[in-house]
Protein backbone atom coordinates (compact mmCIF):
# COMPACT_ATOMS: atom_id res chain seq x y z
CA UNK A 1 0.00 0.00 0.00
CA UNK A 2 1.11 3.15 -0.73
CA UNK A 3 -1.02 5.43 0.29
CA UNK A 4 -1.05 5.87 3.90
CA UNK A 5 0.19 9.34 3.41
CA UNK A 6 -2.00 10.71 1.24
CA UNK A 7 -4.23 12.30 4.23
CA UNK A 8 -4.17 15.56 4.78
CA UNK A 9 -3.78 16.74 8.93
CA UNK A 10 -7.47 15.75 10.17
CA UNK A 11 -9.09 19.05 10.50
CA UNK A 12 -13.36 20.26 10.68
CA UNK A 13 -13.44 21.52 7.53
CA UNK A 14 -13.34 17.69 6.16
CA UNK A 15 -16.67 16.34 5.56
CA UNK A 16 -14.70 12.83 4.06
CA UNK A 17 -12.18 11.18 5.38
CA UNK A 18 -11.00 7.99 3.89
CA UNK A 19 -8.64 5.98 5.34
CA UNK A 20 -6.79 2.61 4.12
CA UNK A 21 -10.26 1.80 1.93
CA UNK A 22 -9.30 -1.84 0.62
CA UNK A 23 -11.31 -4.13 -1.46
CA UNK A 24 -10.38 -7.51 -3.26
CA UNK A 25 -13.27 -9.64 -4.61
CA UNK A 26 -12.77 -13.31 -4.64
CA UNK A 27 -12.14 -15.16 -7.68
CA UNK A 28 -13.66 -18.76 -7.31
CA UNK A 29 -13.61 -21.77 -9.39
CA UNK A 30 -13.88 -25.06 -9.86
CA UNK A 31 -16.91 -27.62 -8.96
CA UNK A 32 -17.07 -26.76 -5.49
CA UNK A 33 -16.73 -22.77 -5.86
CA UNK A 34 -13.64 -22.67 -4.08
CA UNK A 35 -11.52 -19.00 -4.11
CA UNK A 36 -8.90 -19.16 -6.50
CA UNK A 37 -7.66 -15.92 -5.63
CA UNK A 38 -8.32 -12.42 -4.87
CA UNK A 39 -8.71 -9.43 -7.39
CA UNK A 40 -7.09 -6.24 -5.67
CA UNK A 41 -9.28 -3.97 -6.89
CA UNK A 42 -8.77 -0.79 -4.25
CA UNK A 43 -5.93 -1.86 -2.30
CA UNK A 44 -5.18 0.99 0.54
CA UNK A 45 -6.52 4.05 -0.73
CA UNK A 46 -6.37 7.36 1.96
CA UNK A 47 -7.97 10.68 0.99
CA UNK A 48 -9.79 13.78 2.72
CA UNK A 49 -12.81 16.03 1.05
CA UNK A 50 -13.69 19.53 2.54
CA UNK A 51 -16.89 20.22 2.83
CA UNK A 52 -17.95 22.01 -0.67
CA UNK A 53 -15.29 20.66 -2.81
CA UNK A 54 -14.94 18.98 -5.80
CA UNK A 55 -12.47 16.00 -5.52
CA UNK A 56 -11.68 14.59 -9.53
CA UNK A 57 -10.37 11.02 -9.48
CA UNK A 58 -8.99 10.04 -12.81
CA UNK A 59 -7.31 6.47 -14.05
CA UNK A 60 -7.73 3.71 -17.02
CA UNK A 61 -10.84 1.57 -16.57
CA UNK A 62 -10.06 -0.75 -14.23
CA UNK A 63 -7.91 1.18 -11.93
CA UNK A 64 -10.02 0.89 -9.23
CA UNK A 65 -11.29 4.64 -9.23
CA UNK A 66 -15.86 3.16 -9.33
CA UNK A 67 -14.92 0.66 -7.13
CA UNK A 68 -13.71 3.43 -4.65
CA UNK A 69 -17.42 4.88 -5.53
CA UNK A 70 -19.32 2.14 -4.91
CA UNK A 71 -17.27 1.26 -1.60
CA UNK A 72 -17.70 5.06 -0.11
CA UNK A 73 -21.27 4.78 -0.72
CA UNK A 74 -21.92 1.63 0.51
CA UNK A 75 -23.29 -0.05 -2.42
CA UNK A 76 -20.17 -2.61 -1.81
CA UNK A 77 -18.79 -3.79 1.17
CA UNK A 78 -15.02 -2.75 1.93
CA UNK A 79 -13.07 -5.35 3.53
CA UNK A 80 -10.83 -2.65 5.25
CA UNK A 81 -10.55 0.97 6.14
CA UNK A 82 -12.36 3.32 7.76
CA UNK A 83 -15.19 5.95 6.57
CA UNK A 84 -15.81 8.94 8.57
CA UNK A 85 -18.69 11.55 7.14
CA UNK A 86 -19.26 14.42 8.39
CA UNK A 87 -17.49 13.47 11.69
CA UNK A 88 -19.05 10.34 12.40
CA UNK A 89 -17.50 6.95 11.71
CA UNK A 90 -18.63 3.88 9.43
CA UNK A 91 -19.65 1.09 11.74
CA UNK A 92 -19.04 3.31 14.85
CA UNK A 93 -21.80 6.49 14.98
CA UNK A 94 -22.43 6.09 11.55
CA UNK A 95 -25.31 4.01 9.87
CA UNK A 96 -24.99 2.82 6.86
CA UNK A 97 -28.74 4.30 6.35
CA UNK A 98 -27.64 7.73 7.44
CA UNK A 99 -24.04 7.42 5.44
CA UNK A 100 -26.05 6.36 1.86
CA UNK A 101 -28.60 9.21 2.49
CA UNK A 102 -25.68 11.79 3.04
CA UNK A 103 -24.24 10.68 -0.04
CA UNK A 104 -25.99 9.94 -3.41
CA UNK A 105 -24.41 8.74 -6.38
CA UNK A 106 -24.78 9.59 -10.29
CA UNK A 107 -23.98 6.86 -12.84
CA UNK A 108 -23.51 6.45 -16.20
CA UNK A 109 -25.74 4.96 -17.68
CA UNK A 110 -28.88 7.53 -16.85
CA UNK A 111 -31.62 4.84 -18.60
CA UNK A 112 -30.44 1.79 -16.19
CA UNK A 113 -30.37 4.16 -13.03
CA UNK A 114 -34.45 4.89 -13.63
CA UNK A 115 -37.28 2.69 -12.91
CA UNK A 116 -38.96 2.47 -16.49
CA UNK A 117 -42.03 2.10 -14.77
CA UNK A 118 -42.20 5.41 -12.60
CA UNK A 119 -42.66 8.32 -14.11
CA UNK A 120 -40.24 11.52 -13.82
CA UNK A 121 -42.18 12.77 -10.66
CA UNK A 122 -42.37 9.64 -8.96
CA UNK A 123 -38.65 8.78 -9.45
CA UNK A 124 -37.50 12.03 -7.98
CA UNK A 125 -39.65 11.82 -5.37
CA UNK A 126 -39.36 7.52 -4.48
CA UNK A 127 -35.77 7.90 -2.25
CA UNK A 128 -37.02 10.89 -0.40
CA UNK A 129 -40.53 8.89 0.31
CA UNK A 130 -38.83 5.79 1.20
CA UNK A 131 -36.75 8.06 3.99
CA UNK A 132 -40.18 9.73 5.37
CA UNK A 133 -38.94 12.97 4.23
CA UNK A 134 -41.97 15.88 4.36
CA UNK A 135 -43.78 16.57 0.83
CA UNK A 136 -41.75 14.13 -1.26
CA UNK A 137 -43.72 15.63 -4.75
CA UNK A 138 -43.50 18.97 -3.85
CA UNK A 139 -39.59 18.24 -3.44
CA UNK A 140 -39.62 16.65 -6.82
CA UNK A 141 -41.27 19.22 -8.56
CA UNK A 142 -39.21 22.01 -7.34
CA UNK A 143 -36.37 19.55 -8.37
CA UNK A 144 -37.30 19.47 -11.51
CA UNK A 145 -37.25 23.30 -12.12
CA UNK A 146 -33.88 23.41 -10.50
CA UNK A 147 -32.21 21.32 -12.60
CA UNK A 148 -33.93 22.27 -15.63
CA UNK A 149 -36.95 20.40 -16.18
CA UNK A 150 -40.09 22.00 -16.51
CA UNK A 151 -43.09 20.39 -13.97
CA UNK A 152 -45.74 20.84 -16.34
CA UNK A 153 -44.03 19.49 -19.36
CA UNK A 154 -42.09 16.39 -17.79
CA UNK A 155 -43.65 15.28 -14.50
CA UNK A 156 -45.69 12.69 -15.71
CA UNK A 157 -43.45 11.30 -18.25
CA UNK A 158 -41.81 8.08 -18.37
CA UNK A 159 -37.54 7.74 -18.59
CA UNK A 160 -38.35 6.47 -22.57
CA UNK A 161 -39.60 9.30 -23.30
CA UNK A 162 -36.83 12.04 -22.57
CA UNK A 163 -33.55 12.80 -24.26
CA UNK A 164 -30.13 11.30 -22.83
CA UNK A 165 -29.40 14.70 -21.04
CA UNK A 166 -32.90 15.47 -19.72
CA UNK A 167 -32.71 12.13 -17.80
CA UNK A 168 -29.01 12.72 -16.30
CA UNK A 169 -30.93 15.84 -15.65
CA UNK A 170 -33.46 13.36 -13.33
CA UNK A 171 -30.87 11.40 -11.70
CA UNK A 172 -29.40 14.51 -10.57
CA UNK A 173 -32.42 15.35 -9.19
CA UNK A 174 -33.42 12.38 -7.86
CA UNK A 175 -30.05 12.25 -5.76
CA UNK A 176 -30.56 15.97 -4.28
CA UNK A 177 -34.22 14.72 -3.27
CA UNK A 178 -32.19 12.73 -0.31
CA UNK A 179 -30.69 16.30 0.83
CA UNK A 180 -26.75 14.76 0.04
CA UNK A 181 -24.08 17.12 1.42
CA UNK A 182 -21.78 14.67 -0.94
CA UNK A 183 -22.78 13.64 -4.62
CA UNK A 184 -20.61 10.38 -6.28
CA UNK A 185 -20.87 10.62 -9.83
CA UNK A 186 -19.37 8.41 -11.42
CA UNK A 187 -18.58 8.77 -15.56
CA UNK A 188 -21.52 11.08 -14.56
CA UNK A 189 -21.49 13.19 -17.99
CA UNK A 190 -19.51 10.81 -20.35
CA UNK A 191 -22.39 9.22 -22.19
CA UNK A 192 -23.86 12.57 -23.30
CA UNK A 193 -22.93 14.30 -26.75
CA UNK A 194 -20.32 17.33 -26.11
CA UNK A 195 -22.62 20.10 -26.26
CA UNK A 196 -25.18 18.46 -23.69
CA UNK A 197 -21.90 16.61 -21.52
CA UNK A 198 -21.38 21.19 -21.18
CA UNK A 199 -24.68 21.95 -20.07
CA UNK A 200 -25.00 19.23 -17.72
CA UNK A 201 -21.30 20.65 -16.13
CA UNK A 202 -22.48 24.26 -16.06
CA UNK A 203 -25.56 22.60 -13.93
CA UNK A 204 -23.56 20.86 -11.70
CA UNK A 205 -21.19 23.88 -10.69
CA UNK A 206 -24.72 25.90 -10.54
CA UNK A 207 -26.23 23.15 -8.07
CA UNK A 208 -22.86 22.88 -6.07
CA UNK A 209 -22.95 26.83 -5.16
CA UNK A 210 -26.68 26.95 -5.07
CA UNK A 211 -26.87 23.74 -2.33
CA UNK A 212 -23.29 23.90 -0.79
CA UNK A 213 -22.29 20.02 -2.17
CA UNK A 214 -19.34 18.67 -1.69
CA UNK A 215 -18.53 16.77 -5.37
CA UNK A 216 -16.36 13.05 -5.83
CA UNK A 217 -16.13 13.27 -9.70
CA UNK A 218 -14.66 10.09 -11.20
CA UNK A 219 -13.92 9.85 -14.89
CA UNK A 220 -11.54 9.13 -17.94
CA UNK A 221 -11.63 12.98 -19.20
CA UNK A 222 -9.06 15.25 -17.98
CA UNK A 223 -10.55 17.85 -19.68
CA UNK A 224 -13.76 17.77 -17.91
CA UNK A 225 -12.12 16.57 -14.54
CA UNK A 226 -10.23 19.92 -15.05
CA UNK A 227 -13.04 21.91 -15.21
CA UNK A 228 -15.18 20.79 -12.61
CA UNK A 229 -12.40 20.14 -10.26
CA UNK A 230 -10.44 21.47 -7.36
CA UNK A 231 -8.27 18.79 -6.84
CA UNK A 232 -7.41 15.66 -8.61
CA UNK A 233 -6.11 12.70 -7.17
CA UNK A 234 -4.68 9.70 -10.02
CA UNK A 235 -5.30 6.19 -9.25
CA UNK A 236 -3.53 2.64 -10.66
CA UNK A 237 -4.15 -0.68 -10.06
CA UNK A 238 -5.96 -0.06 -6.90
CA UNK A 239 -3.60 2.45 -5.45
CA UNK A 240 -3.52 6.54 -5.42
CA UNK A 241 -0.41 7.42 -7.27
CA UNK A 242 -0.76 10.92 -6.91
CA UNK A 243 -2.90 14.07 -5.69
CA UNK A 244 -3.06 18.07 -6.01
CA UNK A 245 -4.67 21.15 -6.51
CA UNK A 246 -6.05 21.62 -10.39
CA UNK A 247 -4.03 24.07 -11.27
CA UNK A 248 -0.72 22.49 -10.02
CA UNK A 249 -0.88 18.83 -11.26
CA UNK A 250 -2.09 20.58 -14.77
CA UNK A 251 1.16 22.35 -15.04
CA UNK A 252 3.40 19.70 -13.57
CA UNK A 253 2.88 15.89 -13.30
CA UNK A 254 5.40 14.39 -10.94
CA UNK A 255 4.52 10.97 -11.11
CA UNK A 256 5.11 9.36 -14.62
CA UNK A 257 2.16 7.26 -15.01
CA UNK A 258 0.35 10.95 -14.50
CA UNK A 259 2.18 12.64 -16.99
CA UNK A 260 1.56 9.28 -19.36
CA UNK A 261 -2.16 9.83 -18.59
CA UNK A 262 -2.38 13.84 -19.70
CA UNK A 263 0.21 12.73 -22.76
CA UNK A 264 -2.57 10.76 -23.95
CA UNK A 265 -5.29 13.52 -23.77
CA UNK A 266 -6.46 15.16 -27.27
CA UNK A 267 -4.84 18.80 -27.55
CA UNK A 268 -5.89 21.57 -30.56
CA UNK A 269 -3.37 23.80 -28.63
CA UNK A 270 0.27 23.06 -31.13
CA UNK A 271 1.89 25.04 -27.66
CA UNK A 272 0.09 22.92 -25.82
CA UNK A 273 1.29 19.33 -27.11
CA UNK A 274 3.58 17.09 -25.80
CA UNK A 275 6.81 14.74 -26.54
CA UNK A 276 6.31 12.54 -23.79
CA UNK A 277 5.13 8.91 -25.92
CA UNK A 278 1.68 7.87 -24.37
CA UNK A 279 1.47 4.69 -22.47
CA UNK A 280 1.74 1.28 -23.61
CA UNK A 281 0.72 -1.70 -22.66
CA UNK A 282 -2.50 -3.17 -20.60
CA UNK A 283 -2.38 -2.66 -16.97
CA UNK A 284 -1.11 -5.65 -14.96
CA UNK A 285 -2.95 -8.19 -13.49
CA UNK A 286 -4.83 -6.96 -10.63
CA UNK A 287 -4.95 -10.51 -8.79
CA UNK A 288 -1.79 -10.49 -8.90
CA UNK A 289 -0.02 -6.71 -8.83
CA UNK A 290 3.92 -6.04 -9.58
CA UNK A 291 6.00 -6.16 -6.54
CA UNK A 292 7.17 -2.76 -5.21
CA UNK A 293 5.82 -0.05 -7.37
CA UNK A 294 2.92 -1.28 -9.44
CA UNK A 295 3.68 0.81 -12.48
CA UNK A 296 7.32 -0.40 -12.50
CA UNK A 297 6.58 -2.94 -15.42
CA UNK A 298 5.08 0.08 -17.86
CA UNK A 299 7.35 2.94 -16.07
CA UNK A 300 10.59 4.00 -18.63
CA UNK A 301 11.79 5.46 -15.11
CA UNK A 302 12.14 2.41 -13.55
CA UNK A 303 15.45 0.81 -11.33
CA UNK A 304 15.94 -2.07 -9.29
CA UNK A 305 14.57 -0.43 -6.11
CA UNK A 306 11.22 0.04 -8.02
CA UNK A 307 10.45 -3.56 -8.24
CA UNK A 308 11.65 -3.74 -4.55
CA UNK A 309 10.09 -1.18 -2.56
CA UNK A 310 6.85 0.43 -2.20
CA UNK A 311 6.86 4.22 -3.01
CA UNK A 312 4.82 6.19 -0.31
CA UNK A 313 3.07 9.33 -0.86
CA UNK A 314 4.93 12.38 0.13
CA UNK A 315 4.39 15.90 -0.24
CA UNK A 316 6.24 17.41 -3.22
CA UNK A 317 5.94 20.65 -3.13
CA UNK A 318 6.75 22.72 0.26
CA UNK A 319 2.93 22.08 1.34
CA UNK A 320 0.64 23.15 -1.10
CA UNK A 321 -0.57 19.79 -1.04
CA UNK A 322 0.76 18.43 -4.33
CA UNK A 323 1.34 14.77 -3.09
CA UNK A 324 3.23 11.48 -5.56
CA UNK A 325 4.07 8.13 -4.81
CA UNK A 326 7.54 7.28 -6.86
CA UNK A 327 10.75 6.80 -5.99
CA UNK A 328 11.85 10.00 -8.10
CA UNK A 329 10.62 12.16 -5.47
CA UNK A 330 12.47 10.71 -2.31
CA UNK A 331 15.04 12.50 -1.62
CA UNK A 332 15.66 10.68 1.77
CA UNK A 333 16.84 7.38 0.62
CA UNK A 334 19.15 8.76 -2.39
CA UNK A 335 16.76 7.42 -5.27
CA UNK A 336 15.42 11.01 -6.55
CA UNK A 337 15.76 11.60 -9.75
CA UNK A 338 12.84 13.57 -10.56
CA UNK A 339 15.40 16.95 -11.50
CA UNK A 340 17.41 14.84 -13.75
CA UNK A 341 14.33 13.28 -15.76
CA UNK A 342 12.03 16.30 -15.73
CA UNK A 343 9.62 15.76 -13.37
CA UNK A 344 10.38 18.76 -10.84
FE1 LIG B 1 8.51 4.67 -12.18
FE2 LIG B 1 9.95 3.84 -10.10
FE3 LIG B 1 8.49 6.05 -9.90
FE4 LIG B 1 7.30 3.71 -10.00
S1 LIG B 1 8.64 4.43 -8.37
S2 LIG B 1 6.72 5.50 -11.12
S3 LIG B 1 8.62 2.59 -11.41
S4 LIG B 1 10.28 5.70 -11.24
Amino acid sequence: MSATETLRPDSPAQILRVTGLQKHFPVRGGILGRQKARVQAVDGVSFAVEEGETLGIVGESGCGKSTTARLLVGLIDRDRGDVRFDGRTLGKDLTLRDLRRGMQMVFQDSYASLNPRLTIEESIAFGARIQGLSDPVGRARDLMDRVGLDPARFAQRYPHEVSGGQRQRINIARALAMSPKIVVLDEAVSALDKSVEAQVLNLLADLRAEFGLTYIFISHDLNVVRYISDRILVMYLGEVVELAPVDLIWSRQAHPYTRSLFSAMPSMDPDNRTEEPPLTGDPPNPINPPSGCRFHTRCKFAEAVCARDVPVMRDISGGQGHLAACHLHDTASGHSRAGEEGLT
